[in-house]
């Protein structure tokens, strides 16, 4: 006796590796036999329920590989509280259109105002979009390469830093680079530029200091800049810093509300004395 295409459709289905839609296979063809489904609403049933999971998978695994040093999202941000940030702006590259552009985008400004939050809610809306992030440190970055350099495994390394659709680089300036770290720094930057691979990076330090965050070298430093630069969005955030701000405002709560203890204590007190 031959088998049945009934029968070839699971053994089908797991050698073509779509475990979902195997996993749904009979209760999809229950309810489709229930509610007389056409044929390519059955297929595009199991079909979707199939792509979804892939996708929830895949985010998975890119957060995981993202290696964000916590989360925050775009809705966790108080424009009111910075309005140095265009909220318009900040919505445009929501669409993750820089990406595919391949443009770069640097925040600047002093520690507290929200550079690193932002980078990594547009690096987790990245990694949610399907697409490999990773997030470091400017200075994380450099060691561990220099460590592959020493080790004679640059290549792969830099390939960990070139290959994914996003890179974030944060904290750049906050330390000075030695020179073997400033040249692999650059290396980064311009292997990026040439794959038209999407940057961005965090600094407190204004471009015009960047030759002394590339150990003194100016020439180097103005490579760097000139390619970061060429394809590229400059968020400028001044004010102070967002902690320090809410810790002023609990601390003036604080005291507000001492002060009407004191008040009421002391109105008490002396409704006290008069009766
Ligand atoms: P930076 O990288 O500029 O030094 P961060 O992004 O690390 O600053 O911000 C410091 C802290 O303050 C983080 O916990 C961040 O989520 C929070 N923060 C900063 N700005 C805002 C803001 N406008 N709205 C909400 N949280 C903010
Ligand atoms: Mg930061």
């Amino acid at each position: 006796m031959s088998i049945t295409y009934e029968q070839k459709a699971p053994a089908a289905l797991e050698q073509l590796k779509l475990t979902t839609a195997l996993a749904q296979l009979d209760s999809a063809a229950q309810q489709a036999a229930a509610q007389s489904w056409s044929y390519s609403h059955f297929l595009g049933y199991l079909l979707e329920a199939e792509l979804q999971e892939r996708h929830r998978r895949t985010v998975r695994l890119n957060l995981q590989f993202a290696r964000f040093p916590y989360r925050k999202r775009l809705e966790d941000f108080d424009y009111a509280a910075q309005p140095t940030v265009d909220r318009r702006l900040i919505d445009e590259l929501a669409t993750c259109r820089f990406l595919h552009d391949g443009r770069s985008l640097v925040f600047l400004g002093p520690p507290g105002v929200g550079k690193t939050h932002l980078a990594i809610a547009l690096g987790l809306l990245t990694a949610e979009a399907g697409h490999r992030v990773y997030f470091t440190t400017a200075i994380e970055m450099t060691r561990r390469l220099s460590k592959a350099l020493a080790e004679n495994k640059l290549h792969r390394e830099l390939h960990n830093m070139t290959r994914p659709k996003l890179l974030i680089i944060d904290e750049v300036g906050y330390l000075q680079l030695d020179q073997t770290q400033a040249s692999l720094f650059f290396q980064v930057i311009s292997q990026r530029y040439d794959n038209n691979s999407a940057i961005i990076l965090t600094s407190n330090k204004a471009f015009s200091d960047w030759a002394e965050v590339f150990a003194g070298d100016a020439i180097m430093a103005s490579a760097a800049l000139d390619r970061l630069l060429h394809r590229c969005t400059v968020i400028n955030i001044r004010g102070e810093s967002f902690r320090l701000k809410e810790k002023r405002q609990a601390a003036r709560s604080t005291l507000n509300a001492l002060v009407d203890t004191v008040v009421v204590s002391a109105t008490t007190k002396e409704e006290t004395t008069v009766t």
